[in-house]
């Protein structure tokens, strides 16, 4: 494989005009779109015109006329179908650690019996920090347990309570099958609540199909919504009914504008929400999603694939003897969008590489991520990226970074 070859398969690639709805910087080869997507075309311009029109001109009436009022659930419509769930399951709001918390507060107070909460070690942290909060907020009631990603669904059975899960781990890629271990968890009688932060528009979701009652995800990764963007609510039709919020606000009133005294739920996915949500960002992520318009999950697994194959193989061919090891599984069925590799200098090559205009990203101890979001990565950018490290490592490049102190953020 050469860069022409690359090339090639660009020319080819069926995806290759979605690259276009991005505004990406000249000469910036970026493969961190699973910690911010990039900007698409139509944000700026439709935001300034929020701004200035619907806001400046419309004001309080823009609620309605602009429809600002209808657009959580209006973008929860169109999130739906790229996680395989139906209008009216999926409602965007505040943020996935909020998520998680609303919907698990609400289910282990439904909870009868039973005491362990079931977390995963070494899963993004957020998840583990909630649930953490929640056993302490119950008092007695229930014990956290953290059971190694082997352990899983093993772990879980008739004693837990609930459990919580990150689909890919944000580490190493490795993807959880979601369809068999919620088919367990529910055998257990185990509610499961799923983070989809790192595969919702990554990789293909059938969570209507494979039985997933609740999920959260966050929409400014390969959604694209942009910094800080809030997040979203997933829950079966089949669930809707039986959830009580334990966070409640007038959002979520049956009844938002006759102001009763009272907390009564709207009986719909509005039921999740809290408080006023957050328009400018909201209508950031329409244009986050409507990148994905006309594109299918599956053309954008192959791709993926096509991408993750590329990148392991380069790796493997040029950088052998460099102390690489790759973190994410090889067989495309067992990772997410990223490919990661365990280096004992990763911080140092992370550094170096965006000194290059190479942007990837770093993750403690010793992982070196890779991002690749199909939508605007192409074949030559990952040559150009894996011949980029290869000058590094060889000209030692990544030296002058060792003594770096790490970023706030990395
Ligand atoms: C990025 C990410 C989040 C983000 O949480 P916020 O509360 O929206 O900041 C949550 N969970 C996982 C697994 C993530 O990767």
């Amino acid at each position: 494989m050469d860069r022409a070859a690359c090339e090639r398969l660009d020319r080819e690639c069926p995806l290759a005009h979605c690259r276009e709805r991005f505004t990406l910087p000249d000469g910036v080869l970026y493969f961190d779109g699973n910690s911010l997507g990039a900007l698409p075309k139509a944000t700026a311009a439709d935001i300034e015109r929020l701004i200035r029109t619907e806001w400046g001109q419309g004001l309080v009436e823009s609620w309605l006329d602009a429809d600002w009022f209808f657009l959580a659930r209006s973008t929860g419509d169109a999130i739906a179908p790229l996680i395989g769930a139906s209008a009216g399951e999926v409602i965007v709001a505040d943020s996935t650690s909020v998520n998680m918390f609303k919907l698990a507060a609400a289910l282990l107070r439904r909870s009868e019996g039973r005491r362990r909460v079931v977390a995963e070690r070494g899963n993004f942290p957020t998840v583990t920090y909630v649930l953490e909060g929640l056993v302490g907020l119950f008092g007695e009631r229930f014990d956290l347990a953290l059971a190694d990603t082997a352990q899983i669904p093993g772990a879980i059975d008739e004693r837990t309570a609930l459990t919580a899960l990150t689909h890919v781990n944000f580490r190493t890629g490795a993807m959880h099958d979601m369809a068999r271990i919620t088919a367990h968890c529910h055998a257990q009688g185990v509610p499961v609540i799923w983070d989809l932060s790192h595969s919702a528009g990554a990789v293909p979701l059938a969570l209507n199909r494979w039985g997933v009652e609740y999920a959260v995800g966050c929409t400014y990764k390969f959604l694209n919504g942009g910094p800080g963007a809030p997040a979203y609510v997933y829950m079966a039709e089949s669930a809707i009914a039986a959830h009580e919020p334990a966070v409640t606000g007038w959002f979520a009133h049956a009844d938002q504008f006759g102001f009763e005294d009272r907390f009564r739920p709207a009986e719909t996915i509005e039921k999740c929400l809290v408080g006023t949500p957050p328009v400018l960002s909201l209508r950031a992520v329409r244009h986050g999603i409507a990148c994905f318009d006309g594109v299918t999950m599956e053309g954008i697994a192959d791709k993926l694939r096509s991408l993750s194959d590329l990148l392991i193989r380069l790796v493997a061919e040029r950088l052998a003897d460099c102390g690489f090891v790759l973190a994410t599984p090889r067989q495309p069925a067992a990772r997410g969008s990223q490919v990661s590799f365990r280096h004992p200098h990763a911080y140092a090559v992370s550094k170096a590489l965006r000194a290059e205009n190479v942007v990837v990203d770093f993750r403690s101890p010793d992982i070196l991520r890779f991002g690749i979001a199909p939508l605007y990565i192409r074949h030559v950018d990952v040559w150009d990226a894996a011949d980029a490290l290869a000058r590094i490592m060889a000209g030692e490049r990544w030296k002058a970074h060792v003594t770096d102190a790490p970023d706030p953020v990395t």
